[in-house]
């Protein structure tokens, strides 16, 4: 019997997180699936703006949610908590996680929508290629993402 690994569902996710910080042209340092590296290989791009920094975020919720693959519980909830960490931020509302309002959360499935169609912009080719690669090499540059994501990039989001 097959079982998925995670370092394939944590390549998945990551790779969205990578695609869509690219394509947005935040200025990503790396991605890694490396044990215990998970959360850096995000964070550690110095991050430009919290608005685009969300639709990163949310690329990881879509990954999660998207195609069948198996939900990673874990990952999403620590991207729900950047993600309205982040609406707080721009909306400028104090809430408790266990009662977010209407207008956030219409915000954050905004920005789901908006970090779907990035990534599928291209039907997902880019996000396969970076999968592929980061599962293979469990680590990738940001300039080793940009070569795998291409010129697909060039639309203005
Ligand atoms: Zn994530």
């Amino acid at each position: 019997m097959f079982t998925e690994g995670n370092d394939m569902i944590d390549a998945r996710h990551e790779a969205a997180h990578a695609v869509v910080a690219i394509r947005l042209g935040l200025p990503l340092a790396f991605t890694t699936i490396r044990h215990g590296d998970v959360v850096q290989g995000f964070t550690e791009g110095k991050l430009r703006s919290v608005g685009y920094t969300s639709l990163a975020v949310a690329a990881g919720i879509v990954s999660e949610y998207g195609r069948g693959k198996a939900r990673n519980l874990h990952a999403i909830s620590g991207d729900q908590r950047d993600l309205l960490q982040a609406a707080s931020i721009l909306l400028g509302v104090n809430f408790e996680s266990n009662n977010v309002p209407e207008n956030v959360r219409e915000w954050c499935a905004e920005q789901f929508k908006k970090a779907e169609a990035i990534l599928y912009a291209d039907d997902g080719a880019a996000w396969d290629r970076t999968r592929v690669a980061l599962l293979r090499r469990k680590y990738l540059s940001g300039d080793e993402v940009r070569k795998l994501v291409g010129n697909t990039s060039a639309r203005k989001w």
